[in-house]
């Protein structure tokens, strides 16, 4: 198939895609979303084709207005709105009851559906001129990183997809947080860049209260036993402190190492290619960029240094856990 490349001042051509049935990755502050019609249950079965998806794998659906909101959801409870009118437009993404007219594909038959406004400014208007909520999961083959900027989107994307339109780095380049609110409890089912300690704050919560845990640190499995999420072509391995970095002196792989500014050790191999990150945010939103750069540069394990799990720390931890295998 051949995918058109969008400059984001033509975005209105990326909405006409939409509106037409066909598949557009977009830019979003989280990561690039893979999009079509939330309405048009054929052009959402090719997002699963088009990552390889299970299709039990529900999609988030986004929005850019409130009357949207009111399309695809109903009996929002009240601790949504209240998220929503807090963190709206932005990197959260909420589980409502889904609008029956909302076709089942996107919601992989549950009765409830994951609804986010981006904060993106490109994302906004193209939810906007498109007239529709477009459901969207990362643009990624399915187990794979998600693209964070542009050349990622086209190297994942190319060919799979009608059009890609072309926009800004991911500023936070994780993707978002996702709340449900099932059985009257709210509960954190994916941490993101909007913290456990600010959706508890805005809920009145204290945050031991909000059920979530980050996964056991566990040691690391074989690979192929059990699928993987967020997954450079390297082996990826997690250390807290730099002083664990000896252990990997000797490797006769080509290593490249994930690492805060202040935590370079001094004496490192010259063979290794250094990502150092000025701060845990910074970190963050080159996450995946630096996964893809480092597999670029042919590395075959790839050393990320682990944060403590609280803030986006949880979230930083929760995917490179993934990644590795070890969650
Ligand atoms: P992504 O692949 O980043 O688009 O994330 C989509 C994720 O949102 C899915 O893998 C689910 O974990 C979650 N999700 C979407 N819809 C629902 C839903 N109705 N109930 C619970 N989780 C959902
Ligand atoms: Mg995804």
């Amino acid at each position: 198939m051949k995918t058109l490349l969008i400059p984001a001042d033509q975005l209105s051509e990326a909405a006409a895609v939409i509106r037409r049935g066909g598949l557009v990755v977009f830019p979003t502050e989280t990561v690039y979303g893979l999009g079509a019609s939330a309405f048009n249950p054929v052009a959402c079965v090719r997002i699963f084709t088009a990552k390889g998806r299970p299709s039990d794998n529900p999609l988030i659906v986004h929005i850019a207005s409130w009357e949207q909101l009111d399309q695809v959801a109903v009996n929002i409870p009240a601790e949504a709105r209240k998220l929503a009118e807090t963190f709206w437009p932005g990197p959260l993404s909420l589980v409502l009851p889904k609008h029956p007219d909302l076709p089942e594909i996107v919601t992989s038959g549950l009765p409830t559906v994951a609804v986010r406004w981006p904060s993106n400014v490109e994302a906004q208007k193209f939810l906007l001129e498109s007239g529709v909520p477009v459901a969207a999961p990362s643009a990624n083959v399915s187990g794979a990183p998600s693209p964070t900027n542009f050349e990622m989107a086209k190297s994942a994307m190319l060919g799979r997809v009608e059009a890609i339109l072309q926009g800004d780095d991911a500023e936070v380049g994780l993707e978002s947080t996702i709340v449900s609110f099932a059985n009257g409890e709210v509960k954190v089912l994916r941490p993101g860049s909007i913290t456990l300690e600010q959706i508890a704050q805005t809920l009145g919560l204290d945050p031991n209260d909000l059920p979530y845990q980050v996964p056991q640190e566990g040691r690391p499995i074989s690979p192929g036993l059990k699928y993987t999420h967020y997954k450079p072509a390297a082996e990826v391995q997690l250390f807290r402190e730099p002083g664990e970095l000896k252990n990997w002196f000797d490797k006769d792989v080509k290593v490249g190492l994930m690492v805060l500014e202040g935590s370079v050790p001094e004496d490192l191999p010259s063979t290794w290619e250094v990502l150092k990150f000025s701060d845990w945010d910074d970190y963050a939103r080159y996450l995946y960029a630096s996964f893809h750069e480092l597999d670029q540069l042919c590395c075959g394990l790839i050393l990320a240094q682990l944060p403590a799990a609280s803030g986006i720390g949880l979230a930083i931890a929760n995917r490179l856990q993934k990644s590795a295998g070890t969650v």
